[in-house]
């Protein structure tokens, strides 16, 4: 079988699948470029060669798991955040680029050279890696309950990051942990903040992450109240609480800052114009 008929082949699979996908014909090519590891130039010089047994396995597992609704980034194994590629697969939450807007608001952080930051759910590392990155001086504390996102976080921890930076890895729940390592000056979180009414209507990608990164209880706000008290708890006076929420939370996320004692709080958008960071201020 050629890679034309391959693509051919599964375009047509992938368009009768129902899974997440825009362009059916160049996904496919993605799908065996990656599993065969052919880049572009190459692939197309292959285009009506045959592939061999090997590539046909290796290319067919691929496109099986992604008809089952996987996410492409568990098949190739990175996602890209903001300048560094991080390892994802099965367990791990797969990093989002409106998340990269907590990083942003992060870097923004006026104040002494070694800030102390504590993170809940520090999944990939994504948020951490990409801040220590740049701000080499900051010690960064990421809790992560999950135990199979563990070996993620530990190995784009070791290959992201230069040996000296302090990146410290707490395995269990932040709200056991934090209170050892308090106090922070800044807790930022992409916490799990879905609704578990509302886990029925996602896409299969998103159904095959983690439902422990995703869902923050019955009404999605949940973990969020929790984690805004805590936080009030380990900062430091003129600490700063960063997180990223629903866009259908803002309302809400502004109550339960005041509630809980911050003495400003406010909620910035996103590119698209839509509620994504909440921002308290103790
Ligand atoms: N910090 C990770 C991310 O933003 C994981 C977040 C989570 O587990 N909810 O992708």
């Amino acid at each position: 079988m050629t890679l034309e008929s391959f693509v051919t082949l599964g375009k047509k699979k992938i368009e009768e699948s129902g899974i997440e996908c825009a362009d059916p014909m160049l996904h496919m090519k993605q799908i065996l470029g990656a599993a065969i590891s052919l880049d572009s130039l190459h692939f197309y010089s292959r285009w009506q060669e045959p592939l061999s047994e090997t590539e046909i396995k290796l290319a067919s597992d691929f496109l099986e798991r992604r008809l089952k609704g996987e996410p492409f980034q568990y098949l190739v194994g990175y996602e890209w955040f903001w300048h560094s590629r991080f390892e994802v697969g099965p367990g791990v939450l797969i990093p989002r680029k409106e998340t990269e807007h907590l990083v942003e608001e992060l870097l923004k952080c006026r104040g002494p050279a070694k800030i102390k930051v504590g993170e809940l759910g520090a999944g990939s590392g994504n948020i951490g890696i990409s801040a220590l990155l740049e701000r080499p001086d900051w010690e960064w504390h990421g809790f992560e309950i999950n135990p199979q996102s563990i070996p993620y976080l530990g190995k784009n921890v070791g290959e992201l990051l230069p040996l000296d930076t302090k990146y410290l890895i707490h395995e269990g729940n932040f709200f056991d942990l934090s209170k050892e390592w308090a106090p922070f000056d800044v807790i930022v979180s992409n916490p799990p903040y879905i609704a578990a009414s509302q886990v029925e209507k996602l896409s299969r990608e998103v159904k095959s992450e983690p439902k422990l990164a995703l869902v923050g209880g019955e009404e999605g706000t949940e973990i969020l109240k929790h984690l805004v008290a805590a936080s009030f708890q380990f900062l430091n006076p003129q600490g700063l609480f960063l997180t990223e929420i629903g866009s259908d939370q803002e309302l809400k996320i502004i109550e339960i800052l005041k509630q809980a004692g911050f003495k400003s709080a406010e909620v910035l958008k996103d590119y698209a114009g839509l509620p994504r960071i909440a921002k308290g201020i103790k």
